[in-house]
C-alpha cells in the first residue's frame, strides 16, 4: 500500500488543491487595527439584507459570532442553511468541511462563502480519499471488505462522505454516532458486520465502548502511514470497530492529570467534556457529549455548580460569561484554541461580506456534482436515522 506523506501548510500560504483546507485566501484584508470594522460588517449585513444568511459555529471568536444569523455545531448549521432557500449567499463562519456540507444541503442556485480558504480542519485532513481508497483496497485483500460499513464523522472532506455513499456506508455526528454504528451493525447480518471509522478514533471508540458496549480489545486502529494499516489479518478478523488514525489537535489535549489536579482544587467539581477527547480522559469525566449537550447541560446546572468543560476555548468563554452563577473553568492548563477557527475573524468576514455587496462572490466552496451527489446519499441515510440517542 502507497503510504502519503501530509505536509501541513503554514496556514494562509501555498496551495495544495488535495488538502481540505483549501487554498490561500486572495486579495486585500482590512487591516485589523481598522476601528471601523464592526460598522463595516454591520453596514454590509443591512445592504445584503435578507440576501444574506451567515452561519456561526460555536467554536467562532466573539467578534465574528456577534454577526451570526444563527450559531450551532456543524450539522445544525448545514440544516440552517437548507432551510433559508431564499438566501443567496451563506457564509459560514466555519472551516472547510462545513462549508462543503452546506454546499451539499443547499440548492444549487445558492452560494456558500467561507470568509478564509486557510480555514480548515487538521482532523479532516488525517483522511484524505487516496489514503481510504487504499485501506478499503487492502481490506478486499484481507477478506473483510464485505462485511465491513464505513461511517464518518461529519468532520470529514466531502469525498470521504461521498466514499461512505458509495459503499453503502453513513455520515454521523457527535449527537448521533451510536445511532449510527447501530444502523452500519445491522446492515450485516450474524453480528459478523465491523464498523471503519473515519476520521476520528476517539469518537468513535468513546462510542463504541461507553455506548455500544464494545469491548476495547475489538477495536484496533488502522494507521494510514503503515502497510496494511499496521495490522495483521488475524487482528482485522477480530475486530469490530476498524478505527481510523485521527484525531482532534484540541480535543486531543486534554489530559488526565489536569482532571485529577482539578478535582483535588475543586471538590464536586462535574468534569464535561466532548467525546472527540481521549478514551482515558473520558472515562474520568463525569458527562460527556457533543457541543450541543455541553450547552444544554451548562444552561440546566444548578448555580453555585463548578464545571470543568473539555472543548474548545472560544466556547467555554461564551458560556462562562453567560453564566456568571456557576463557575465554569477550562479542561486544560494552557490556552487552546482551534488554530484553524480562529482564522476566521473580523477583517476576512468583512472583506468577505464587502465583496458581496460589490457583486463578486469571494472564496466559494463548491462540491462537485458527482461526490455531492454520493455524499448526499450517505447524509440522507443519517437524516433517516432514528432520531433518539442513547446519550439523549
Ligand atoms: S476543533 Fe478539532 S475537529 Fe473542530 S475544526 Fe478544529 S481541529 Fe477540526
Amino acid at each position: 500500500m502507497a503510504t502519503i506523506d501530509l505536509p501541513l501548510l503554514p496556514l494562509g500560504k501555498g496551495r495544495d488543491l488535495d488538502a481540505e483546507r483549501g487554498v490561500e485566501c486572495p486579495g486585500d484584508l482590512p487591516a485589523a487595527s481598522d476601528p471601523d470594522l464592526v460598522e463595516r460588517a454591520r453596514a454590509a449585513k443591512a445592504t445584503l439584507g435578507d440576501r444574506l444568511f451567515v452561519l456561526g459555529h460555536h467554536y467562532q471568536r466573539d467578534e465574528v459570532i456577534q454577526f451570526a444569523d444563527v450559531t450551532g455545531d456543524s450539522f445544525k448549521l448545514a440544516r440552517d442553511a437548507a432551510g433559508r432557500p431564499d438566501a443567496e449567499f451563506i457564509v459560514f463562519c466555519g472551516v472547510h468541511f462545513m462549508a462543503e456540507s452546506a454546499d451539499i444541503l443547499t440548492s444549487p442556485t445558492q452560494r456558500v462563502v467561507l470568509p478564509d480558504l486557510a480555514a480548515g480542519c487538521s482532523m479532516a485532513d488525517m483522511a484524505r480519499l487516496r489514503q481510504v481508497e487504499d485501506a478499503w483496497d487492502a481490506m478486499a485483500d484481507a477478506g473483510i471488505q464485505d462485511s465491513v460499513v464505513p461511517v464518518t464523522y461529519m468532520n470529514s472532506s466531502a469525498d470521504i462522505k461521498a466514499f461512505c455513499g458509495r459503499n453503502g456506508g453513513v455520515v454521523c455526528t457527535s449527537s448521533n454516532a451510536d445511532v449510527a454504528l447501530d444502523w452500519a451493525f445491522a446492515q450485516k447480518l450474524a453480528g459478523a458486520g465491523k464498523i471503519l471509522f473515519l476520521p476520528d478514533q476517539h469518537l468513535g471508540r468513546n462510542t463504541a465502548v461507553l455506548q455500544m458496549g464494545i469491548a476495547l480489545d475489538e477495536c484496533v486502529v488502522w494507521d494510514p502511514r503503515q502497510p496494511g494499516g499496521g495490522l495483521t489479518a488475524d487482528e482485522l478478523q477480530k475486530a469490530r470497530m476498524i478505527l481510523w488514525k485521527g484525531h482532534c489537535s484540541v480535543h486531543g489535549r486534554f489530559s488526565e492529570d489536569v482532571v485529577d489536579e482539578l478535582r483535588a482544587k475543586h471538590p464536586g467539581i462535574n468534569i464535561l467534556v466532548h467525546p472527540e477527547c481521549t478514551h482515558e480522559v473520558v472515562l474520568k469525566a463525569d458527562l460527556v457529549g457533543s457541543t450541543e449537550f455541553i450547552i444544554k447541560t451548562i444552561e440546566a446546572a444548578e448555580p453555585g455548580t463548578v464545571w470543568a468543560i473539555g472543548t474548545e476555548l472560544n466556547l467555554v468563554k461564551r458560556l462562562a460569561d453567560a453564566h456568571p452563577d456557576k463557575t465554569i473553568v477550562f479542561l486544560d492548563r494552557n490556552v487552546c484554541y482551534c488554530s484553524t477557527m480562529n482564522r476566521i475573524d473580523l477583517p476576512h468576514l468583512v472583506w468577505a461580506l464587502e465583496n458581496l455587496v460589490a457583486g463578486q462572490v469571494v472564496n466559494q466552496i463548491t462540491v462537485d456534482s458527482e461526490t455531492e451527489a454520493d455524499a448526499l446519499v450517505a447524509l440522507q441515510r443519517m437524516l433517516d436515522l432514528p432520531g433518539k440517542s442513547h446519550r439523549d
